[in-house]
């Protein structure tokens, strides 16, 4: 596992200043769990309450534009979410894919306006269930790390790879550990071939569907060096049972 396990909450479109509390009852608990990196993507709205509210875990937006600045109705810059308090940001999830026309272009120009702007990037890929039933869901993946990830000088070491099959997010549906063992090796194979020996550190998690009931078996797949959570972040409980099963992990 390439660094500590990071386990990163996304909230997506939920969450209104309410459920700051949920932020600080995560955040309360990571004191108790030193070797378990946390982050929590909220809606952009939150960023800068939940930075002062919290002390110990990581907060991200969930997309950035290209630009730093400009005529971009609704958007938002790295630099201005790095100046709301963000640490990270989460590009190229298939739902900004899908409903935003994202291809790996936009998606590897993000990434470099990230980490120019000093954000760490956790950068999302993975095949829709047509790609893996066709056979292609490896090829798919790989080919969209070569056209998305940032080429930055040196290591990239604030560069996170998020492996999200379409199909898992949101349904409950899993691959088989086989499947996903086989999908990291593929994908660090990959970012060995783009970024040399620094390729081999960059951190792989694993989404979609993680819960507590699947959460120790896929965190103790070999090249899964975290999990991206969704809809079982949105909650203390269910998230701090799934940043525990990393926890019994690295104890
Ligand atoms: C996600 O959208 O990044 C995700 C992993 O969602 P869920 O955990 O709800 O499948």
């Amino acid at each position: 596992m390439a660094g500590l396990p990071y386990i990163v909450g996304n909230w997506k479109m939920n969450g209104t200043r309410a459920m700051l509390n949920e932020a600080r009852a995560i955040d309360r608990a990571a004191a108790r769990f030193p070797k378990v990196q946390v982050g929590i993507a909220p809606p952009a709205t939150l960023i800068h309450r939940m930075r002062e509210s919290v002390d110990l875990i990581g907060i991200g937006g969930q997309d950035c534009h290209v630009e730093e600045n400009g005529a971009y109705t609704g958007d938002l810059s790295a630099p201005m979410l790095k100046d709301a308090g963000a640490d990270f940001t989460i590009v190229g999830h298939s739902e900004r894919r899908e409903y935003h026309a994202e291809n790996d272009a936009h998606v590897n120009a993000k990434a470099q306006a990230a980490l120019s702007s000093g954000l760490a990037v956790i950068l999302c890929v993975g095949e829709t269930e047509a790609q893996r039933d066709a056979g292609d869901a490896e090829g798919i993946v790989t080919a969209q790390l070569e056209g998305s990830c940032p080429i930055v000088d040196g290591a990239p070491e604030k560069l996170s790879v998020a492996y999200e099959p379409v199909w898992a997010i949101g349904t409950g549906r899993v691959p088989s550990v086989e499947d996903v063992a086989a999908m990291h090796k593929a994908i660090r194979a990959k970012l060995v071939a783009i970024y040399g020996d620094a390729g081999a550190d960059v951190r792989i998690l694993y989404g979609g569907s993680v819960k507590a009931e699947n959460a120790a078996e896929l965190l103790a797949v070999p090249e899964v060096g975290g999990a991206l959570v969704g809809g079982a972040s949105l909650t203390a409980e269910s998230f701090l049972a799934i940043v525990g099963a990393a926890v019994s992990l690295v104890d």
